[in-house]
C-alpha cells in the first residue's frame, strides 16, 4: 500500500492567490507578462477573459495588470505617460525588497542582487537601484569586480542555502558587506516543508510550471536526499517510477494551483 504524504507549505503562495483575487475582481483585463508561472492557471484566466500581453502599444482600452513579481520603474513611467489603467498586483513582499535595498543605498552600499537577472522582479528590484551588480551563482561573483561597501539583496524566491554561501563569498571578497536575506517567508517555508518531506519519503514529486523558478529551486533540494521528479501535470506522471516505492512525498512550487496537486495524487493512487 502507497503512502502519499503532501508538504505541509506548497502551492499556491499568499502573493500568488492575492494578485489572482485582485485579477478575478477585475473582469476583463490585460496581464502584462506571466501572472504566475503556470500554464494551466494561466489557460484558466484566458478563458475567463483575461488576456497576457508581453507589449504595450497605447492603444489599450482595457486596464493593464502588473504581475506580483512587479515591474520595472521604466514600463511603469512608460504605462503612465501612455496614461493607460493600472491595476497593481505586485507583491508586498516585493515591495519591501525595493526598501529594503533604497534602505541600504541611503547608508551609502552599492547594492548587489542575487537572483537571475532575467528574471522580471530581478529586473524591477535592478530599475530601482543605483548601478547594481546582478549575480546567480559563486562563479560569477569571482567573475564580477564588486564594490568595496556593497548592500547584499536578493530575490524572493531564491534558494536560502544558496544565498547564505553566495552572500559570504561577496563579503569575504569586500572591505564591507551588509546582508539582507530578503527571500520571502513563504519560499522559505517551502523550502523547508520540501527538505524535511524529502527525507523521509522513497521519491518526491515537485509540481509547477517547468519555467517557474521557485518550483525548480524545491526540485534542486529535493534532489539532495531522494528520486525526484518534476512534472506539471497528472500526465506527465510515470507508472514505473512508482515500483518498489511506498512513501511518496508531493511538494509544488507557489503558482500551482489545489486542483493539480489533486490530480497528481488521483493519478498516483490509480497505480497502487
Ligand atoms: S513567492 Fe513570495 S514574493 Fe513572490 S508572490 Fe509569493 S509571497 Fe510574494
Amino acid at each position: 500500500m502507497k503512502n502519499i504524504i503532501v508538504a505541509d507549505d506548497q502551492g499556491f503562495c499568499w502573493g500568488v492567490r492575492r494578485a489572482l483575487d485582485i485579477v478575478s475582481k477585475n473582469g476583463k483585463v490585460l496581464i502584462y507578462g506571466d501572472l504566475i508561472h503556470n500554464k494551466q492557471v494561466v489557460e484558466q484566466l484566458e478563458q475567463k477573459g483575461k488576456k497576457i500581453i508581453h507589449q504595450v502599444s497605447g492603444e489599450e482600452v482595457l486596464p493593464v495588470v502588473i504581475t506580483a513579481h512587479g515591474t520595472t520603474v521604466e514600463n511603469l513611467d512608460r504605462f503612465k505617460e501612455l496614461k493607460l489603467d493600472i491595476v497593481d498586483t505586485t507583491c508586498p513582499l516585493v515591495s519591501k525588497i525595493y526598501r529594503v535595498g533604497r534602505e541600504l543605498e541611503e547608508e551609502d552600499y552599492h547594492i548587489v542582487i542575487i537572483g537571475d537577472k532575467h528574471h522580471v522582479e530581478v529586473k524591477g528590484i535592478a530599475s530601482r537601484m543605483k548601478d547594481p551588480v546582478i549575480v546567480k551563482n559563486e562563479e560569477e561573483v569571482a567573475e564580477f569586480n564588486i564594490p568595496d561597501k556593497v548592500g547584499i539583496i536578493c530575490q524572493s524566491t531564491f534558494s536560502m542555502e544558496k544565498f547564505d554561501k553566495i552572500a559570504q563569498r561577496i563579503k569575504a571578497k569586500v572591505k564591507e558587506a551588509k546582508i539582507r536575506n530578503t527571500t520571502c517567508s513563504p519560499t522559505r517555508k517551502r523550502q523547508e516543508s520540501a527538505a524535511s518531506l524529502a527525507q523521509k519519503v522513497d521519491i518526491m514529486i515537485v509540481v509547477g510550471g517547468y519555467h517557474s523558478s521557485n518550483t525548480r529551486k524545491l526540485k534542486e533540494i529535493t534532489s539532495r536526499y531522494v528520486e525526484s521528479h518534476h512534472v506539471e501535470t497528472a500526465s506527465q506522471l510515470k507508472k514505473e517510477w512508482f515500483e518498489n516505492k511506498n512513501e511518496i512525498g508531493i511538494t509544488s512550487g507557489a503558482s500551482t494551483a489545489d486542483w493539480i496537486v489533486d490530480e497528481i495524487c488521483r493519478k498516483i493512487r490509480e497505480y497502487t
